[in-house]
């Protein structure tokens, strides 16, 4: 893309209410648009980013099992009301709406009952069993506090998974596989390193869940990372370790601030029992499906690479969800050495299917190195009439901001 058809600009300051670092970063760098508190739309960079996770996580979700589907933001009282989540006073987050015929309606802010009731025209039997369908797709909370940028938001997507098995043997198999794919995920996202497996309460069925919570001081949560194996605890179920590692028993956690990017869930009979999802077993008899959750937020993950990985100068994108792989930048001269010789570079790489952002613009270099660093492409590759002289290209890493001077013959191979 070249940036001259880039309609979003790089600012000096972000609205003066706020006070999240990735918030104020991705306005600055033109990836968000923040239209009131707790509420942002994606511009086109901040989308090609959430997409790129979005594509990690199908591709995780997938590969153990996962059938993407979608379903709807308006939801049906009736459903709510029998599982017992309708009330207010039960969940206090609901957005509820109304038909022009004094109808209500929800609007999302999680899937299991409407999933559940669906599944009941699809499971009949053993052989139906287990199913694992999941989807990336809106959820709308009345969030009181919005002071986290886009890790905590009115307007969000989810990646929700739901398992539905036999029996709480087959449920632990799939949970230890998804345990393994979110690991894989905050790894690709750039965050394995300060991502913990978190040991947290586990509601009615299971004494205990877990999610992935993610070191920053941007968090709002408190957890206690061990600081042999990394696993955690968080606040609510510290004291039933005794203040010791759940895996190593090691004694020595660490209090760290961080937020939650995923949580997986067991559900047990919950929503199959109060809504009657049963099948058949193989010996004839009727029996409730066992159910679990998996969540992921992928915008609050986008937020917390923000929080974790970006510098004084602004964002720094892992490549792997980078919004593009180079920002190829020219530093203009008066024969416009450098602009003809980036033009065909740039058709090049687009030829070779190369992710590309293609800074044409008329400006000094000082204000392109800055608007790169701030919008944290992971590679920049810089032509000047320097490099043509030489034949080269100097290729700098957003992230060790270390410049390596690459003939072009062997940057074109290489990429
Ligand atoms: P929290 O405890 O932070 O409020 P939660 O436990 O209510 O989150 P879940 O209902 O389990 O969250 O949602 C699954 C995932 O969705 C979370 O792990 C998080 O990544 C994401 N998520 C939840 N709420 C929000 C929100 N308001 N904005 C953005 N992402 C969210
Ligand atoms: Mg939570």
């Amino acid at each position: 893309m070249r940036q001259s058809q880039l309609f979003t600009k790089t600012r000096k300051e972000a609205p003066k209410d706020e006070v999240s670092k990735n918030a104020i970063l991705l306005i600055r760098a033109g990836f968000i648009n923040k239209e009131m508190a707790g509420v942002y739309s994606f511009l086109p960079l901040g989308l090609r980013v959430l997409n790129k996770i979005n594509a990690i996580v199908r591709d995780e979700m997938n590969a153990i099992g996962g059938v993407e589907f979608f379903l709807t933001s308006l939801q049906d009282k009736a459903v709510w009301e029998k599982s017992g989540r309708w009330d207010d006073k039960v969940v206090d987050n609901w957005f509820k709406t109304k038909l022009k015929n004094g109808t209500d309606l929800g609007l999302a802010f999680t899937h299991e009952e409407p999933l559940t009731q669906l599944m009941k025209e699809h499971i009949r039997s053993w052989r139906d069993l287990p199913r694992y369908p999941y989807q990336i797709q809106t959820k709308f909370r009345n969030e009181a506090r919005a002071k986290s940028g886009i890790m905590r938001t009115r307007e969000f997507l989810m990646k929700d998974l739901y398992s539905f098995s036999e029996n709480e043997k087959e449920h632990e198999v799939f949970y230890g596989k998804a345990k393994d794919a979110y690991k894989k995920i905050f790894e690709r996202a750039g965050v394995g390193e300060s991502t913990h497996l978190t040991y947290a309460s586990g509601g009615t069925f299971s004494k205990f869940s877990h999610e992935f919570q993610t070191v920053t001081l941007a968090g709002e949560d408190d957890i206690y990372v061990c600081g042999k194996c990394g696993v955690a605890v968080n606040e609510e179920v510290v004291a039933d370790f005794n203040s010791s590692c759940p895996e190593c028993k090691n004694k020595d956690l660490k209090k760290e601030k961080a937020v939650e990017v995923g949580n997986i869930f067991p559900l047990g009979y919950k929503y199959s029992e109060t809504l009657g999802l049963s099948f058949i077993d193989a010996e004839g008899e009727k029996k409730s499906v066992f159910m679990g959750s998996y969540g992921i937020g992928p915008a609050r993950l986008m937020g917390a690479v923000v929080e974790v990985l970006s510098d004084d100068k602004g964002l720094v994108w892992p490549s792997a969800i980078s919004p593009f792989a180079h920002h190829l930048i020219p530093i203009f001269d008066k024969e416009e050495k450098a602009l003809n010789y980036a033009d065909k570079l740039y058709e090049n790489l687009l030829d070779k299917g190369v992710e590309v952002l293609y800074d044409d613009r008329d400006m000094r270099a000082g204000e392109k190195f800055g608007d790169a660093d701030l919008m944290g492409i992971a590679s920049q590759i810089v032509v000047s009439e320097k490099t043509i002289a030489e034949d080269s290209v100097e290729v700098k890493d957003r992230k060790t901001g270390k410049v390596e001077k690459i003939k072009l013959k062997e940057f074109l191979s290489q990429v």
